[in-house]
């Protein structure tokens, strides 16, 4: 295989070097057509026509056109407090547990806002909005969900990881969260949660041993596994069975705007043999870039095309794969919809808004009786 790069190294090399007198040296010798061939075969395509020298994965997913790939939110369902937020509705005859997804509308944050609308729901303790604002943001989505403000909340540290924590509600009163990306508990009277701004939340409840937990699973987190690990984890600590398991993934980017580089499929693919089924080729649908390419041109970046098809991974289908593969039922498994960044009026969007973004979450907690 050495021998083979190395040959085939020198004809890019080299017909990268002179592009002008292309023609000549496209001419495909029977050796390097049986380089091009190996290469196909681990889904690999040999750069041409002026693109640097390489080689990169041939794109044979399905296409799509974002708007195909949208699922909208539900409507938020408004609280005694006033606070909207989206609820399960498959979960409304779980009287027991307490759930829910925040939005960015209500609260009283004006980091994230222009001067004169009204205050958001930033929470997250993030550098831009005062600690102060996000307390008290906390404490009014706590008494949304739980009819009280004082319900302790446990939120972590997230770190893109596959760490699970079992919490209790000493987790609340901590100065500095624990690290990690799921949390579980059999406690009743506390809310766990995840905060995300496109990442995807996942809850998942135990309906028979009363035991609930929150996952964060970005595209790395998802890579670690994290939610069928932590379904794992529910089954060693408390002896759930999947069978008994309902989980909802919440809003976050959709399959519609999540953009990759082709490193995100070469790494979803050495993880998931379904990895490819994750993936789709996006055309951009803007009208003005497609009446005139032309201006767009100057503005490719290396390696990436505005206009041609772009890959989009669909992280949600990717945790409900790991809840399946963890042995829930299809049933059991609620999406609840909803794109971060198709819909910045509702909800926070790290990636639409350039990293300038407040925080939801996500909390699931069982009703003291
Ligand atoms: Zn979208």
């Amino acid at each position: 295989m050495c021998h083979l790069t190395s040959r085939y190294n020198r004809h890019v090399t080299l017909s990268s070097s002179k592009p002008k007198t292309g023609p000549k040296l496209a001419k495909r010798t029977p050796e390097i057509e049986a380089i091009d061939a190996l290469f196909s075969i681990a889904g690999l395509t040999r750069n041409r026509r002026g693109k640097p020298a390489g080689i990169t994965r041939q794109l044979r997913m399905e296409r799509a056109m974002p708007q195909e790939l949208q699922k909208p939110a539900p409507e938020p369902r408004v609280a005694a407090n006033g606070l909207p937020f989206i609820a399960v509705p498959a979960w409304g005859k779980m009287p027991w547990l307490w759930h829910g997804f925040s939005t960015r509308k209500g609260g009283v944050s004006r980091a994230y806002c222009a001067d004169d609308a009204p205050g958001e729901l930033n929470l997250g303790f993030t550098a831009a909005d005062d600690r102060e604002n996000v307390t008290r943001n906390r404490r009014l989505f706590a008494e949304a969900i739980t009819g009280s403000p004082d319900t302790p909340l446990v939120a972590l540290r997230q770190v893109h990881s596959n760490v699970v924590v079992v919490a209790g509600a000493a987790d609340a009163l901590r100065e500095r969260p624990r690290k990690g990306d799921g949390v579980m508990t059999a406690e009743p009277g506390i809310l766990l949660a995840v905060q995300t701004a496109d990442c995807i939340p996942v809850l998942v409840a135990d309906r028979k041993r009363r035991v609930v937990a929150a996952f964060h699973a970005g595209w790395r987190g998802t890579v670690k596994r994290i939610v069928e690990t932590g379904i794992g984890r529910m089954r060693f600590e408390f002896g759930s069975r999947p069978e008994d398991l309902v989980a909802a993934i919440g809003p976050g980017i959709g399959a519609c705007c999540y953009a990759v580089g082709d490193e995100v499929l070469s790494i979803f693919e050495s993880q998931f043999s379904y990895a490819r089924l994750l993936f789709r080729e996006v055309y951009d649908s803007d009208p003005v870039r497609t009446r005139y390419p032309m201006l767009f041109l100057t503005q490719r970046a290396p390696g990436h095309s505005p206009i041609g098809p772009s890959l989009h991974v669909d992280l949600i289908e990717a945790n409900r794969r790991q809840l399946l593969d963890a042995g829930l039922k299809a049933s059991a498994i609620s999406v609840v919809g909803g794109c971060t960044s198709c819909q910045r009026e509702l909800f926070f969007s790290h990636r639409a808004s350039r990293g300038h973004a407040g925080r939801m979450m996500s909390v699931i907690g069982i009703r003291p009786r």
